[in-house]
């Protein structure tokens, strides 16, 4: 089963505490296609990039099988941009910049072939267009969405509006108490899902994740890591194992779905370990599943 992949593509500019590097190839939708690549093949991707998008950045998603056909490429505009200086501790980080330039008159179309894909990921961009994309969609099973503080401030009522229409909302701790207006996570949650979603993903950094729907709450454990290089795409390789995961296994049990938690986790762990998109270039199955695998030891403890 494939996937149907909608967001950016970009060239970031990041800075950590252990260095920084400008214009590397990044974005919501290639980190999410590069993460769900290594559970179904093809990942359908659909976004926009400038003339001057590279070709390293093409190449990269055409070696993790990744279809292009609804890849737009504006040859005289200039892709996305987004920089941002993670502090000390890199949980938290600052937005420098945000630059849709091709993003802000893009129109998304989607090929006749991706119409009937099942399952979808609105990755993080404008809610205006992830609605549009949804339009366009004939009966998708699964709809998975991530979205920022960015868009929560900028465009809150498109964005309550993409909202009825999806399935699955991932989203950081501090994005889901701006969203809810809710302190405790629990209940912004509880409020979430009265927006539309059944199920809710809420992040929490270096501390894990909570899954909740209408009859669970599970507290997904964090990998505990020694060495973080670049957190940037954390959250979208988790949503890309995520939703990976639910279209490889075609089941969006309670039960399954906890273990697409644990395999988001598993792939955002990866992601954070080298800068930019190295993290998600050449990993093997077998190594996913040994992390996997961990995760499962690293909160296990006996009754007696
Ligand atoms: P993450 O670290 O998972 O939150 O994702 C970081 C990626 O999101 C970067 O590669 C950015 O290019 C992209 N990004 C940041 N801000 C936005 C935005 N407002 N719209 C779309 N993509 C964004």
């Amino acid at each position: 089963m494939s996937v149907l992949v909608v967001g950016s593509l970009a060239l970031d500019s990041i800075e950590t505490p252990f260095g920084s590097a400008k214009d590397k190839v990044g974005g919501s939708a290639t980190y999410i296609s590069a993460a769900a690549s290594y559970f179904v093949n093809p990942i359908r991707i659909v976004g926009v990039v400038g003339g001057d998008f590279p070709q390293e950045g093409l190449t990269f998603l055409e070696e993790r099988n990744i279809d292009l056909e609804g890849l737009e490429v504006v040859s005289g505009g200039k892709t996305f941009r987004w920089s941002g200086r993670y502090h000390y501790d890199l949980n938290e980080r600052d937005t420098l910049l945000t630059e849709l330039n091709v993003f802000d008159r893009f129109d998304p179309k989607i090929p006749e072939k991706y119409r009937k894909t099942r399952i979808v990921c609105l990755g993080n961009i404008d809610p205006v267009l992830q609605h549009r994309v949804l339009d366009q969609m004939e009966n998708p099973r699964f709809v998975v969405c991530d979205t920022m503080n960015y868009w929560i401030e900028k465009k809150n009522a498109d964005l309550r509006e993409t909202l009825k229409s999806i399935n699955a909302l991932i989203l950081n701790d501090s994005e889901a108490r701006l969203l809810s207006h809710e302190p405790n996570l629990i209940k912004a949650g509880r409020v979430i899902r009265q927006m539309g979603p059944s199920v809710v993903i809420i992040k929490k950094g270096e501390h894990g994740a909570l899954l909740l729907t209408e009859t669970m709450v599970f507290s997904a454990p964090a990998y505990p890591m020694e060495n973080i290089f670049d957190p940037t795409g954390a959250g979208d390789s988790f949503a890309g194992g995520f939703v990976g995961w639910i279209a490889r296994t075609d089941d969006i049990s309670e039960e399954n779905l906890k273990r697409a938690v644990i395999y988001g986790s598993t792939l955002a762990s990866f992601c954070v370990e080298k800068f930019g998109v190295e993290g998600l270039s050449d990993l093997t199955y077998l190594q996913i599943q040994d992390r996997f695998r961990q995760f499962r030891e690293i909160s296990r403890f006996d009754e007696d």
